[in-house]
């Protein structure tokens, strides 16, 4: 009978969302709107990234989820409670900042021990907890030292020591890694994701860094002016990108966008090269522009499927070559970047360094026709997504 009742139980949770945005918007004092709209269903164990660039209403978003700033219009639900006007305090949530946020004359333990002392839990549990976390984080031999004694990454983890031993529900992180030299941050990103793992906490984190989102996240909420753009695990947002914005933003070094000409069927570039467009988009297209059989879009591929005439690939298709000069060849040891003039405008296509490529080599590139995108011109929407909205609207 318990276990009918566990079972239940699980299903139920598994469908209610722990945290829930529904329509919020923030307006500042003097009236700048940072967020728009934003709706979001976020469940237990999620580790969730809010990424754009900076400016994008990302902080400010997270800030409204901690109680740190009003919502000025719209919901939010925290495990099923309304929560608009609940004192941080009383959330449940756990916020680590960029900053650490230590006080500077007090050692470690006590940095770690003064928020439960003053919610007074017992000193016992306390010591307990503090040395439970000390152990996650492997700072135990630096429990009695002063932050100032600290290297930025020790630092940083007795700030997550803080927001472990609070034992909170949901973890919200503002760039907690950007005070961080580049090879430090690399090897927190795994210790964050471990952590998670160990402690199944729910997550929100914030980052302008793409690279951080897609390493970190189980799903990437990417934003920009104040509005979400696209919502989805890691790989569906690389392969699948809603519009030109994400499929620029996340991907290194960022997708190559090119305006073309749609002809029945075919693309043309501005110098007159034209490739034929798989069966499965040509329908895709026709199904959204119906009538249209000539018209302008952007063309997109990323550096990686772009593959140089006569080297192995796994592509199925490949389009037919075109010669291209090497205007930069940047080598990273295993493969190069190269830059090259196509269509008047600048590409880069990941190549491997096999061969040495110089600058004014001319070279014969392909794309892998499986991998190219195709976007709307006014909107900058994917036919894909644009798709799925059609359908989604027809069904109603
Ligand atoms: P992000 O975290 O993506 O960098 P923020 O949420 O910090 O973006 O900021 C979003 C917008 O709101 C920006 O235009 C910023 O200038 C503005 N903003 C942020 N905080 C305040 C504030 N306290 N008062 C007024 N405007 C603010």
């Amino acid at each position: 009978m318990n276990e009918e009742k566990v079972s239940k139980k699980n299903t139920l949770e598994e469908r209610q969302p722990f945290i829930s945005l529904v329509q919020a918007n923030k307006i500042y004092a003097h009236g700048v709107q940072a967020v728009y709209d934003f709706s979001l269903d976020i469940f237990e164990r999620e580790f969730v990234v809010f990424v754009g660039p900076s400016g994008c209403g990302k902080s400010t978003t997270l800030r409204m989820i901690a109680g740190l700033e009003d919502i000025t219009s719209g919901e939010l639900y925290i495990d099923g409670v309304f929560a608009n006007n609940l004192e941080p305090k009383d959330r449940e949530v756990s916020m680590v900042f960029q900053s650490y946020a230590l006080y500077p004359h007090m050692t470690v333990y006590k940095n770690l021990a003064f928020g439960l002392e003053t919610r007074h839990v017992p000193r016992d549990e306390i010591d307990e907890r503090i040395k439970q976390a000390a152990k996650i984080l492997e700072i135990e031999p630096y429990l009695e030292r002063r932050p100032r004694a600290l290297s930025g990454g020790q630092m940083q983890r007795v700030a997550l020591g803080r927001a472990i031993v609070r034992k909170a529900k949901v973890f919200l992180m503002d760039e907690p890694l950007s005070n961080l030299d580049a090879k430090l941050r690399v090897q927190m990103r795994s210790e964050l994701v471990k952590l998670h793992r160990q402690l199944g906490s729910t997550t929100i984190y914030v980052t302008h860094d793409q690279t951080e989102a897609m390493t970190m996240a189980t799903r990437i909420v990417v934003m920009k002016d104040g509005r979400i753009q696209q919502v989805g695990t890691p790989k569906e947002i690389y392969d699948h990108p809603a519009n030109v914005f994400v499929s620029k933003f996340i991907g290194s070094p960022a997708m190559n966008v090119l305006t073309v000409t749609y002809k029945e069927g075919t693309i043309v570039f501005n110098n007159g090269h034209s490739i034929k467009l798989p069966a499965k988009i040509v329908e895709m297209h026709d199904y959204i522009y119906s009538a249209q059989h000539t018209h302008t879009m952007h063309f997109g591929i990323r550096p990686e499927d772009i593959i140089q005439e006569g080297y192995p690939t796994l592509a199925k298709e490949l389009s037919k070559p075109l010669a291209v000069e090497i205007k930069l060849a940047e080598l990273l040891g295993n493969e190069y970047y190269a830059h090259a003039d196509f269509d008047n405008e600048p590409i880069i296509a990941k190549i491997p360094a096999g061969k040495d490529i110089f600058e004014g080599d001319q070279i014969n590139l392909c794309f892998d026709m499986d991998k190219i995108h195709l976007f709307d011109i006014e909107s900058g929407l994917s036919i894909e997504k644009m798709q799925e909205d059609k359908k989604h609207d027809e069904k109603k």
